[in-house]
């Protein structure tokens, strides 16, 4: 979300006072409209305001919550899981959700076990989205992070090849320098996808598919990992690495 600083004289009330380039960056370049929402930081403490009036010289934001606490990481974070059996995706979105990510895309591979139909789908994308609601709440996320339609492989790929990053972490994989110089070309702004396999992990078509969508095949160390542990791993090594370079950034 966009933060922009002022000083205790910009506040009357609940309204805040903004000109000058920031007045400029809001109207002209950002173009926000009446309603939009963005935060402004005061003496050191972030209001949640929503842009109220908009004149020549200067722009009025009233104050939805004061004190507001973002939580959300600069860098949106997909994950994209091979379907494992039921209970371990719940799992997987409880963690994911509290660690940060953005959305989860459940994808059909060809060693998935589970295989849904349309009813069950449906079904299991409403239970799917409340669990991910109730994370998002407990964690005291600012949104609640989308679960999206269970994708076919192929169309899977077609999503991932529109993030500015695709991480695989594959389990035939050697060595940590991919992953370093992966994860050091996360920066604040990106949308992220993480693929991660399912029980059985992929078979030798679905990685070059993957590569082909423009995938960075990572290892997660030199244990095998379980599906679950390893989906929680990825999205907490991505969370950590942006929380701790990214100190300050909002947007
Ligand atoms: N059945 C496979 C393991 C699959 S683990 C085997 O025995 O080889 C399920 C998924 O977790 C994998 O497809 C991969 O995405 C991820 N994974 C597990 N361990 C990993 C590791 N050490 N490095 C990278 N990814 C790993």
């Amino acid at each position: 979300m966009y933060n922009f600083f002022v000083d205790k004289f910009a506040r009357v009330d609940d309204r805040f006072t903004i000109s000058g380039k920031d007045h400029n960056h809001i109207c002209n370049v950002l173009r926000m409209q009446i309603g939009d929402t963005f935060l402004v930081s005061c003496e050191g403490t972030s209001h949640l305001c929503r842009l109220a009036q908009i004149d020549k010289d200067e722009l009025i934001a009233e104050i939805i919550e004061e004190d507001y606490r973002n939580t959300e990481l600069p860098v949106r974070f997909y994950l994209f899981q091979g379907l494992p059996k039921a209970d371990k995706l719940e799992l997987i979105i409880q963690k994911t959700v509290e660690l940060g990510v953005a959305g989860i895309i459940p994808v059909e591979m060809s060693r998935s076990i589970v295989k849904l139909d349309d009813k069950k789908k449906k079904q299991r994308k409403e239970r799917w989205q409340s669990i991910a609601e109730s994370a998002a709440k407990q964690s005291k996320r600012n949104v609640i992070p989308e679960v999206f339609d269970v994708l076919s492989y192929k169309l899977a790929m077609q999503k991932a090849a529109e993030m500015g990053l695709f991480l695989v972490p594959y389990e035939n994989e050697r060595g940590m320098a991919a992953t370093k110089e992966a994860l050091a070309k996360i920066k604040p702004g990106m949308s992220v996808g993480i693929l991660v396999g399912p029980e059985g992990g992929f078979d030798d078509k679905e990685i070059n598919l993957a590569r082909e969508a423009g995938a960075v095949v990572i290892s997660l160390g030199s244990r095998i990992l379980r599906a679950e542990t390893a989906a929680i791993t990825a999205v907490a090594m991505g969370m950590l690495h942006i929380e701790m370079n990214a100190d300050g950034e909002t947007q």
